[in-house]
């Protein structure tokens, strides 16, 4: 931990320093970028590298797997939240699966159906809410634009999804439905048993 914030250190004084050196080269523009170098946040810190992935931390703490598959014509962007019906209190089950239907409603930067956009864009994707987890992918075709899409409308929804009351009263039978068919799946009970989790 203390070594990541250190090379996290590091790294930021290599980049503040190799600015300061371009910003003597280019002495002649009266006005210098210096809130620019304020909002770049620092690159990522690579943790470790086992069998082709390679993890990396964000400054703000998330965690990023890279795992570069040349033989596919594909990417897959997978978010996990280390969230799941586990932390549902009394009054608030299904909850965590009612959230990660919701997300897909769109926000202000993204107000198309969500779904909808990621069906256009010849998307394979979903979201699963499990015990302790929730996760949503999209595969889409390996295009720069494809993938900043992908990676600029997860950080978005993160954040500023609508969560509107239309969208949770239309879900919660949705939501109920999928509970319903999934109480009656065996490995669901197992490992819920085996967890100790309420089904
Ligand atoms: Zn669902």
């Amino acid at each position: 931990m203390k070594q990541s914030i250190l090379s996290g250190l590091i790294l930021l004084l290599l980049v503040s320093s190799s600015y300061a050196q371009k910003k003597k080269t280019t002495n002649q523009k009266p006005e210098t970028p210096k809130v620019e170098v304020k909002m770049t946040p620092p690159p990522p810190v690579k943790v470790t590298s086992v069998e082709g992935i390679t993890e990396y931390r964000l400054a703000n703490g998330l965690r990023v797997l890279l795992f570069p598959d040349q033989s596919k014509q594909t990417f897959t962007v997978n978010v996990t939240y280390l969230v799941g019906s586990k932390h549902e209190n009394y009054g608030e089950t299904g909850m965590a699966h009612l959230l990660e239907h919701l997300v897909f409603k769109g926000t202000p930067k993204y107000p198309m159906n969500i779904m909808k956009e990621l069906e256009d864009r010849g998307g394979n994707f979903n979201g699963t809410t499990s015990f302790d987890r929730t996760n949503y992918f999209e595969v889409l075709s390996a295009t720069d634009e494809n993938m900043k899409w992908a990676l600029d409308m997860e950080a978005d929804r993160m954040v500023n999804s609508f969560i509107a009351k239309k969208d949770l009263e239309s879900e919660m039978t949705v939501v109920r439905n999928e509970f319903e068919s999934g109480e009656k799946q065996p490995d669901t009970r197992v490992v819920a048993t085996y967890d100790g989790y309420r089904v």
